[in-house]
């Protein structure tokens, strides 16, 4: 559910509208996507994994290789966006798919 991005009452509409923005509703089951809000949640846990990451792969590198600057530049910058992306989707649909399993929701009852 999370790497797919689907709904997580229903598993069958998308919980995406958009690359890593929420829809406002589930298309198939009315879910109200809008009332959970994992906020910045998602990017916490992404900086921690993405930083430690490209940090230790980097240093890992120099420290055997010993490459120019700019490979380092072309290889890090590149990778660090692509494992943003792609992780900030994972993430927010499993923070997503907590807050549904746990009931958390925002200014209702
Ligand atoms: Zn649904």
């Amino acid at each position: 559910m999370a790497l797919t991005g689907c709904c997580p009452r229903c598993g069958k509409g998308k919980a995406f509208g958009g690359m890593i923005a929420f829809a406002a509703q589930c298309r198939v089951c009315g879910l109200d996507l809008a009332a959970f809000n994992v906020g910045d949640g998602a990017a916490t846990f992404l900086i921690l994994i993405v930083g430690a990451i490209v940090t230790v792969g980097a240093v890992s590198l120099e420290l055997s290789r010993q490459p120019p600057w700019y490979v380092h530049v072309l290889l890090w910058v590149p990778l660090t966006l692509v494992l943003t992306l792609v992780l900030m989707r994972f993430a927010k649909g499993l923070l997503l798919a907590l807050e549904f399993r746990n009931s958390a929701r925002e200014g209702r009852l």
